[in-house]
């Protein structure tokens, strides 16, 4: 695949990117960690605490976060899944592809993460609470998931018009 790493921006809802099936990542190659780089640096432009791969318009298993938000703390997951999620609670969640949108969403409280690093290496940490609600974000995002699919009937009521606007604003854009 030939990327443009320095083109790399954020999608916004409706971009058809972020409803792809993301495929699995074999090559653990440069372009692979310079990807990487720079989404993190998208993800810190954007004040976000996470990014997966079809939000900058590549449709591959890819996610960053950095869920304290101090230097450092960038993490990356490769080919990321999802095991073992325990409990329940609702939270707020907003995401970089959808400004303005700040949403309920239920997620499980603790889960595992099982994903390979830049190298290919496996990986697995275990988390709660924000930690585990990015994964579980993010990892939604590879699926082509996104909260707008998770909110419930008051938040589908008061974001109606915010993501009405979006619409517009993407068919303008695709129109021009
Ligand atoms: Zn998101």
């Amino acid at each position: 695949m030939d990327i443009d790493i320095e083109k790399l921006a954020i999608v916004h809802y409706p971009h058809p990117a972020l409803r792809k099936r993301c495929e699995t990542i074999e090559k653990f190659d440069e372009q692979l960690a310079a990807i990487a780089k720079r989404m993190l640096e998208i993800m810190y432009a954007g004040k976000g605490v996470g990014l997966a791969a079809p939000q900058v318009g590549l449709a591959l298993r890819l996610i960053v976060l950095n869920p304290t938000g101090e230097e450092h703390d960038g993490r990356i997951y490769v080919n990321p899944a999802i095991r073992d999620m325990q409990g329940n609670v609702e939270a707020e969640e907003g995401c970089l592809s959808l400004p303005g949108i700040n949403v309920n969403v239920r997620r499980a409280q603790r889960c595992r993460i099982v994903a390979q690093d830049l190298q290919g290496n496996p990986i697995e940490h275990e988390g709660s609470d924000l930690l585990c609600r990015i994964w579980q974000h993010e990892t939604d995002h590879l699926n082509g998931v996104m909260i707008v699919d998770r909110m419930g009937p008051t938040d589908r009521i008061a974001t109606r018009k915010t993501l009405r606007a979006l619409e517009d604003q993407f068919g303008s854009k695709a129109a021009g």
